[in-house]
């Protein structure tokens, strides 16, 4: 049972929401392979990680 929890969890991280602010933003999936960090576009200027 707390297995399936765990898949279900996994699927949500799947999803583009933000780590940092908990919101959904399309650009949460390409930040994550951009720079490895479930983070959306505000948040990850804030955090200055891999500027462009
Ligand atoms: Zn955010």
């Amino acid at each position: 049972m707390e297995e399936k929890q765990l898949k279900d969890q996994d699927l949500k991280d799947l999803n583009d929401i933000c780590e940092e602010c908990k919101k959904e933003d399309e650009t949460v999936s390409q930040n994550l392979i951009l720079t490895g960090y479930k983070l959306c576009k505000s948040c990850r200027i804030s955090k200055t990680i891999f500027p462009i």
